[in-house]
């Protein structure tokens, strides 16, 4: 399990640990079990208990379960977070979860029916407005090589100078940084982030008023005839500010999950979608002036099913899943230093946050400490740089929930480890107690071994999904020659 390299690097206490785990073989498949269990988390919550399960009719004690069976006497709860950055084993479980929520909704599974991938649909990437000039990529230059090419000798009134002859990678660090901190407005990106579930709020009203105003009805009347269902995805730019990703999907009125009868399609959708992101606006909180808007950069393209046709201007449904999915393990910053909350600023010294995203903070923390501004909560928000929402938030129709998946999956797991057939029945009264004891591994060692366990776990997962995806696509290659034959055939 681990290299000699590795063992030249590790430290005393850690392989003191692996040695008392590993000297006894019966102890050690203990261990073994009790990891794989908690899914070879990070940090798991430590818990002591016990549970009895009584048939109610015969009285007779058909299970009996408690801690000190298991190694250290606890059981390892998985702590479930969907940062990689705090325990990439979860993180994964969780971006799993995501990819089904999202394409669950997109081309049906999980309780929805296949045919929901025909309803009208789209794609709507909306970005926030300027803040100030800033580094870009090139990729992001549409009719330029270098950054910034105005004149060479232009300043602006701090002396900073206003040009950059560069062509940046992608990967350079001084994307996202401002030509000049003090003209770049931080105090409006901050609250820009802090009101954009706002302004997303509004925007669904706006798609809701724009499609009663094409189709000719009141805005009282459109639930008689078609559901409008939404799923957003919050993201970081490399500048701090939050876009967001939607899929507008128009369902029917009745069961909600056929395809709507009133005349739409999803050409006369995009058209909506443009126009009433155009439209939609909210104010700034007071004592600030001025609207809160979208930026210039709005992007608008149908979603059609899979395998049918797939271009940069339509988008099919397994990419827009997958292309949403890779968000659900992200925080503010790709190293991990903003996932957690800051009690002071203090903070970021010992995490070693700098530049653009440290200005960004700062003002955050500042904003919500001011008594006479409406947001109070900037705060508790300034380690996500004022944006407070869900990095994936849906309408309740659009698909299943994380609830519903983690409970499918625990069931799963209690049908697999249980005496019980199905604990869900009314046939036993089961009685529990717990303890929380604590959260990570009980010493070094046992922390090294999950920690490669976990990565050897991740890298099975992701071949196992590559193995499926080269099987889809192989699927699709016969389907299509099949289709071929069949056309030369028939001439
Ligand atoms: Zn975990
Ligand atoms: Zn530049
Ligand atoms: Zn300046």
């Amino acid at each position: 399990m681990i290299s000699a390299h590795e063992v030249e690097n590790i430290d005393e206490s850690v392989l003191k640990g692996i040695l008392k785990r590993t000297s006894n073989s019966q102890s050690y498949e203990s261990f073994l079990d009790q990891g794989s269990k908690c899914g070879w988390c990070r940090q798991p919550i430590r818990l002591k208990g016990k549970v009895t399960s009584i048939n109610t009719t015969t009285g007779e004690l058909v299970a009996k379960y408690s801690t000190n069976t298991e190694p250290d006497g606890v059981l390892l709860k998985a702590c479930g977070t969907r940062r990689v950055t705090r325990c990439p084993a979860c993180a994964t479980v969780y971006l799993g979860d995501a990819r089904i929520l999202v394409r669950s909704g997109l081309s049906g599974g999980k309780g929805l029916p296949e045919t929901v991938a025909f309803h009208p649909m789209v794609f709507a990437t909306l970005t926030a407005p300027s803040f100030g000039a800033l580094h870009q990529a090139l990729i992001n230059l549409s009719n330029s090589i270098t950054c910034h090419p105005g004149p060479q000798k232009k300043r602006c009134e701090h002396g900073a100078l206003l040009f950059c002859n560069m062509g940046h990678d992608i990967d350079d660090p001084i994307i996202g940084e401002p030509l000049c901190p003090h003209c770049y407005d931080y105090t409006r990106a901050i609250l820009w982030n802090a009101t954009c579930a706002k302004l997303w709020h509004r925007t669904t009203i706006a798609i809701k008023r724009e499609l009663c105003r094409v189709l000719g009805i009141s805005t009282r009347s459109l639930k008689d005839y078609i559901r409008v269902s939404f799923l957003k995805v919050a993201e970081y730019q490399k500048r701090g500010a939050i876009h967001l990703h939607a899929v507008i999907r128009i369902d029917s009125a009745e069961d909600g999950w056929t395809a709507p009868k009133v005349d739409i399609d999803t050409t006369l959708l995009v058209r909506v979608v443009r126009v009433a992101v155009t439209k939609a606006s909210c104010s700034f909180p007071s004592p600030l002036t001025g609207f809160v808007r979208w930026g210039s950069q709005i992007e608008v393209r149908p979603i059609v099913c899979s395998g049918v046709e797939s271009n940069t201007v339509r988008l099919s449904s397994r990419a827009v899943a997958n292309y949403l999915a890779k968000y659900a393990t992200k925080s503010v910053d790709s190293s991990g230093f903003l996932d957690r909350k800051i009690t002071d600023l203090s903070d970021l010294d010992s995490r070693g946050v700098k530049g653009h995203l440290r200005k960004l903070v700062e003002t955050a923390w500042e904003l919500g400490g001011r008594s006479d501004l409406e947001l109070s909560r900037l705060r508790t928000w300034a380690h996500t740089l004022g944006f407070g929402g869900h990095w994936l938030t849906k309408s309740r129709n659009y698909s299943i929930t994380f609830g519903s998946l983690r409970t499918d999956r625990q069931i799963w797991r209690v049908q697999q480890f249980s005496e019980i057939e199905d604990p869900s029945t009314d046939e036993y009264e089961v009685e529990s107690s717990w303890k929380w004891v604590g959260i990570g591994w009980s010493n070094k060692g046992d922390a090294y071994m999950a920690k490669l366990k976990s990565e050897q776990h991740i890298i099975d997962r992701l071949l196992a999904r590559e193995a499926k995806c080269i099987q889809l696509l192989e699927s699709e290659v016969t389907a299509s020659s099949i289709a071929v034959d069949k056309y030369e055939r028939e001439g």
